[in-house]
């Protein structure tokens, strides 16, 4: 196939079927054998170009010309564009429910349709809660589309421009963000009181918001909690979408089963409700305890689950015995009555539990063992030699033996 036959060809797939066109990515003339190379990047293609061509030029054709399968330009190609993402995070391994669907929904959009209806968007809730994972999932599939995204926390972005404001490079650290596509910007709670960092912010802010760049944004808290943040700033973060994202039980519960399935552990309703118990409403607290059972094994698990409450009730006990309050059994007053109360929990925890001396400390707050030992050894001296401190312990024992 000549130059000109080709031109014919592509003249007439350019008129009447631009379907077809759009299945060639390039061509080219192959220098060597004159050839006509179409190029394509879906394999499946190849039989039906060739067909097409065969039908709209003649099978003679068919010897000149030669059809190659280019990979897409690759993923990582093109995510190399961008900065600071982790293809961890997708929509796909993202769980939805009451809690979180209207986040989850508004992200796909934004997503699917980025500088769209929803811009900037302003994601907000407690630490956990899936935010940093909503934002890295519109990142990467931005990226996939090509698009340039970067990722960064508040942090990062105060650092990176402190050391470009040091460095001299403060205007390609502005270049550098007012050429991107989508800009995600995460926990900006911590933009407080940083007044410089806030108004690089602002500008790049404004003037990507004015060419329909995407923005979005995580925070631990609603744009109206936030302190020490300028107004202007703080309208900006306002102006398109806020949603929240909590978790509720029932999603909670899913998602539970879901990081089991993730690691291979059985669903067995004992190991759920084990999770569901220990953890509170923090995925991530959720994954690192499935993560613990997979290591250790859910008995050991629930053993040292079991041990942990334990602990917590012979503090109970033992305080509201003496009118005072667990958490000053924790805490550092060194009142002579609260250390007394203190070395006798910690002896009865001693004494009824399994739990090691390290465990122990860490129930009453500290990070060193050895007023563990002491306080264990003073009460077990003193049993033996003073009848009251005996049947007072005999008493609590009894009390505790009762309920664990
Ligand atoms: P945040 O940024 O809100 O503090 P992250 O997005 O870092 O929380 O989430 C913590 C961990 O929990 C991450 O590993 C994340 O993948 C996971 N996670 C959070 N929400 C969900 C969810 N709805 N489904 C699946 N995994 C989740
Ligand atoms: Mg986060």
């Amino acid at each position: 196939m000549g130059e000109m036959d080709l031109k014919t060809f592509l003249a007439y797939a350019r008129e009447r079927d631009k379907s077809l066109l759009s299945l060639i990515t390039n061509f080219r003339v192959d220098e060597r054998d004159g050839k006509v190379v179409f190029i394509t990047e879906d394999p499946r293609l190849k039989k039906q170009l060739l067909r097409i061509v065969a039908s709209k030029l003649g099978r003679e054709v068919l010897s000149s010309i030669e059809v190659v399968v280019e990979e897409k330009e690759s993923k990582e190609k093109k995510t190399s564009l961008s900065e600071g993402l982790n293809p961890r995070y997708s929509f796909v391994n993202f769980v939805v429910g009451e809690g979180n669907r209207l986040a989850y929904e508004v992200a796909r959009e934004v997503a699917e349709n980025p500088g769209g209806l929803y811009n900037p968007l302003f994601i907000y809730g407690s630490v956990g809660l899936g935010k940093t994972h909503l934002l890295q999932a519109i990142g990467n599939s931005c990226a996939q589309k090509g698009l340039k995204v970067v990722y960064k926390s508040a942090t990062d972005f105060s650092e990176e421009m402190v050391e470009a404001f040091k460095g001299g490079g403060i205007k390609e650290f502005r270049d550098k963000y007012k050429n991107v596509d989508v800009l995600l910007l995460d926990d900006v709670q911590l933009l407080s009181g940083k007044t410089r960092t806030q108004e690089e912010l602002f500008n790049i802010f404004n003037h990507l918001f004015l060419r329909d760049r995407q923005i979005v944004f995580a925070s631990d808290r609603h744009p109206k909690e936030l302190r020490d943040i300028s107004d202007r700033l703080v309208s900006r973060f306002e102006g398109g979408v806020v949603v929240e994202v909590s978790l509720d039980e029932i999603t909670k519960l899913e998602i539970v089963k879901r990081k089991l399935q993730e690691l291979r552990i059985e669903v067995q309703e004992r190991i759920v409700q084990l999770v569901m118990e220990s953890t509170g409403d923090n995925v991530r607290e959720i994954e690192g305890f499935v993560r613990t059972i997979k290591l250790k094994g859910a008995d050991a698990v629930e053993k040292k689950t079991q041990e942990g409450s334990d602990l917590e009730k012979i503090k109970s006990i033992t305080a509201s015995y003496f009118r005072v309050k667990a958490q000053d059994l924790c805490g550092n007053t060194r009142s002579r009555k609260l250390n007394r109360i203190r070395h006798i929990a910690m002896y009865l925890c001693r004494k009824l539990t399994d739990a090691s001396l390290i465990e122990i400390a860490r129930a009453f707050g500290r990070r060193d063992h050895s007023t563990v030992i002491h306080g264990i050894r003073k009460i077990e001296e003193e049993r033996k030699r003073d009848r009251r401190l005996n049947n007072l312990l005999t008493f609590l024992e009894r009390q505790i033996g009762d309920r664990l």
